[in-house]
Order: structure tokens, then sequence, then C-alpha cells
């Protein structure tokens, strides 16, 4: 049974802060389905870092609504580069958004996270309860910390001020605007370009990073847009909801999925010099089942669709 609909999009002004990230960008194309009026500021209006310049934009474009995509985001790699840029402008942005919307009347914030804010060891799969339980994992306790207090942020106002302000934590994402880079990407936008890349040179093998045996999850960015949208209209509470496919694969057999979506036959080389990082991280999406979201696409489905969309997309070097 789906929980009844408690919030209406309709007719309303709709800000998606954060428009032009991954997810962003998603809940921009999702909200088109909707009749409800879309409001963006670009990076040039607004540097949602700055506070004046937040107030001085909703006060003047009234949002009624709120998704709060924005962020500083980036892997491994990135993190132990750049730990106060990481902490301070996650900070700032989500202070900024959350206390201007506040300020200005806003009917109802969607505050978006990360699993990340869960202790490095919290049992699997993570229920919501497990926030603040133990320790984060440390190459990430940067990011994390300023998400955890972003989903503070809203108890707090929703204590305090009554504010109809909520959180949600996506598990790892992949889908259309990822990021490709060898280096600095995640594992599905990597495999889908050395797949692709050893199909075109005829190669005998291509690289798979780890053992192979570490198990991920994987939601389509999409389905992440259609769950935010979901949990907007459906749900209010101080509760952060975890949003997730519930479905966890190997990296081993992701990369034979991966291979099998591109048109690629040759053998799969496991680097084990590479990091495995954590065996598993699956989030519990229970809750948001129970509130009659389940959507996630079948994974093969989504890795085509990424596939196709990648390749005649401006990041497809050819
Ligand atoms: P994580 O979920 O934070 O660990 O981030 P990643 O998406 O980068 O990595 C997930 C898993 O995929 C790890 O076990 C990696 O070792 C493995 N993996 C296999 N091949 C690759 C690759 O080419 N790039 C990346 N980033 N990860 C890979």
């Amino acid at each position: 049974m789906t929980a009844a609909e408690i919030f209406s999009l309709k007719g309303k002004r709709v800000w998606v802060a954060g428009h032009r990230g991954m997810v962003g960008s998603a809940i921009v194309r999702r909200l088109a389905t909707e009749d409800c009026e879309i409001l963006t500021a670009s990076r040039e209006t607004v540097d949602l870092s700055r506070q004046a310049e937040v107030e001085d934009w909703v006060e003047a474009n009234r949002p009624q609504v709120v998704f709060l995509a924005a962020a500083k985001v980036g892997g491994i790699q990135a993190n132990a580069t750049y730990p106060a840029e990481f902490l301070y402008d996650n900070l700032m942005i989500e202070a900024n958004v959350i206390h201007a919307s506040q300020t200005n009347g806003v009917e109802k914030l969607l505050f978006l996270g990360s699993t990340c804010i869960y202790p490095k060891m919290a049992a699997q799969p993570m229920r919501e309860e497990a926030l603040l339980t133990g320790p984060l994992e440390e190459t990430n306790e940067w990011y994390a910390i300023a998400k955890i207090a972003g989903i503070k942020l809203c108890q707090a106002y929703r204590k305090q001020y009554g504010s109809d302000f909520i959180a949600a934590q996506p598990t790892n994402l992949y889908g259309p605007g990822d990021n490709y880079d060898l280096e600095t990407s995640h594992v599905l936008p990597a495999l889908l370009r050395k797949a692709h890349e050893a199909k075109m040179a005829k190669a005998a093998a291509m690289d798979v990073w780890g053992t192979g045996t570490p198990k991920r999850e994987l939601l389509h960015v999409d389905d992440l847009a259609d769950a935010a949208v979901f949990l907007m209209k459906h749900y209010s509470g101080e509760m952060h909801i975890n949003i997730g496919s519930g479905e966890e694969i190997a990296i081993g057999d992701l990369a034979e999925l991966v291979c099998k979506v591109v048109g690629y036959a040759g053998e799969l080389n496991f680097d084990t010099t590479k990091p495995d990082g954590t065996p598993r991280k699956l989030a519990d999406a229970s809750r948001l089942k129970q509130l009659g979201w389940h959507g996630a696409r079948p994974l093969e489905t989504g890795i085509g669709e990424t596939y196709a969309d990648w390749l005649g997309s401006d990041r497809y070097a050819g």
C-alpha cells in the first residue's frame, strides 16, 4: 500500500538547488512531468556558500518548495586532498539554504545526503537508526560530518519552528551526468569506459580494480529523482530516509554485466594492487518501500541506458 499524498507540488514554485549536478539535473528532468514551476539559480547569480547572496535570492524568488541537491562532491582522492573544502563548503551551503528557507516561509524542503553518513562498521544492510552509533570511515569523514549536520539542521528546524524539512540519503548512484575520468570516477562509469575502449581496440582483456569480490548497491539517478519527488509528496517526519534499490552485486559480476551490455567478450584482469574498499555497502530501504516506493529499474536496463547516454553525450571523447 502506498502512503497517502500529504503534500502537493501542483502550481508550486519549486527551487532545485544544485541543478547542474548529476542529482539536481535528474530532479529537474523528473519535475518536468509535474504541474509546477521549476526555479534554478546559476552559480554566477548565487554562490550558495555566501549567506547574504542566498538570503537575497530566496527573498526575491520566493520558492515554496526546495530540493537541496547542491554539494561539493568527489571520490576518495578528492576528499583526502581537500578536507577543508569538503567540510566548509558543504556546511555553508546547507546552513544557508535551510536557514533562508525557514525565514522565507518555504513550505517543504528535502535535503539530500549520502549513505556515507553511516558508521564504518554499521551492520549491513544499513538502517537509518545506525546514524551516530560509531566512528565514520576516515577517508570521507569531512563530507559525512557535513551531511550529518544537514540532517540535524532539518530535525532542529522541524523541532523549533515546525518547518516541514525532511532528509534522505541515496546509495551509490549512476546514470547521465556522471564522471568518466578513470582516475576519479566511481566503478560503473569506469567499467563502461574500459569495456567500450577494449571493444574498440579489440583488446584481449580489460582491467578491473581489486579482487572483484566487494559488493555494491547501485541506483539509477533518475530513480533517485523519482523517489525524491515521491518523498516530497508522501512523507513528513524527523527520520531521515534511505533511498536504494535494495539489491547488491559483486564487482566481478558487475564487470561481466557491463561487458555483456557493451558487447565486449574479452577476459577480465583483476588488478589486486588496487584497493577493494569496504566489502559491502547496502542501504536498508525498507522504510521507503513501506511508504510505497519501489521503482528502481533493473540494473541491466539502467546500464544499457547509461551506455547509450554516454555515447551520445559531450562527455564521450570518441
Ligand atoms: P566505493 O563504493 O566508495 O568503494 O567507490 P567505487 O565506486 O570507486 O569502487 C567500488 C568498487 O569497485 C571497489 O571495490 C573498486 O575497487 C571496484 N572497481 C573495480 N574496477 C574499478 C574501476 O575501474 N574504477 C573504480 N573507481 N572502482 C573499480
